[in-house]
């Protein structure tokens, strides 16, 4: 099987550019992000603090995620209901920053991902994708911009969205993100010894592109 792994922080187009280079390539996309809104979502709905570990784990056995891949386009079921949409809100995505320092919760979500790798060829995004989740992976990208490329970036899609924002608030946030997500103890976020570097600070999507797909197509030649 050829797996794919891209890591790399919020706001760097992960899972634009994966989803993208899935469909083309004809892998299918595991969006590993989805998986720790879920985990967010249902301790914000049980009323518990999502920063609480205890209280968050205590919860787990009450979780069921089942990953549905339907034309390469996954959906999270959390008990049944297609989450899919409501993971995606603001507050859901904090919740899911704060659920994935807890090692319980990673421990638990662990074993769907890997065995999502094991009877297909998977472009799976994440943080800890060719670190811990899966160190032999075909191929590993550590895809990142600088902060205030990225922060550019989400400022423009807000006001595309016409949710405007403002730049130093979006820049900080995202300072405040990388922050969280490298200095935790649990699986924190690095670029993987043998991961491939690549830094769209400077580059267009279409560039962006053009870069990841091409070291996809290099690396799976040398290693498939
Ligand atoms: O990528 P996305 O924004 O959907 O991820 C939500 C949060 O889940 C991130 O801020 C990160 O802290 C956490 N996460 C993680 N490990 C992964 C994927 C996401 O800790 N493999």
């Amino acid at each position: 099987m050829i797996s794919v792994a891209i890591d790399g922080p919020s706001g760097a187009g992960k899972s634009s550019m994966a989803r993208r280079l899935a469909a083309e390539l004809g892998y299918t996309y595991v969006d590993t992000g989805a998986m720790y809104r879920a985990v967010g979502l249902y301790a914000l709905r049980a009323g518990k603090d999502p920063a609480d570990n205890a209280a968050v784990e205590a919860l787990l056995p009450e979780v069921h995620l089942d990953i549905r891949l339907q034309d390469g386009v996954q959906h999270v079921l959390l008990n049944g209901e297609d989450v899919s949409d409501a993971i995606r809100a603001e507050q859901v995505g904090m919740a899911a920053s704060a659920v994935g320092a807890n090692p319980a919760v990673r421990a638990f979500l662990l074993d769907t991902q890997r065995s999502l790798a094991k009877s297909r060829d998977v472009l799976m995004d994440g943080r800890d994708i060719g670190t811990v989740v899966l160190p032999d992976a075909t191929v590993k990208i550590f895809l990142t911009a600088s902060p205030e490329a990225r922060a550019q970036r989400r400022y423009a899609e807000l006001a595309a969205k016409g949710q405007p924002a403002d730049y130093d608030t979006v820049l900080a946030d995202i300072r405040r993100r990388d922050d969280q997500d490298i200095h935790r103890a649990a699986a924190p976020l690095r670029r993987a010894e043998d991961a491939v570097l690549v830094d769209t600070s400077e580059l267009d999507i279409e560039q962006s592109f053009a870069a990841l797909k091409q070291v996809i197509l290099d690396r799976t030649r040398q290693n498939g």
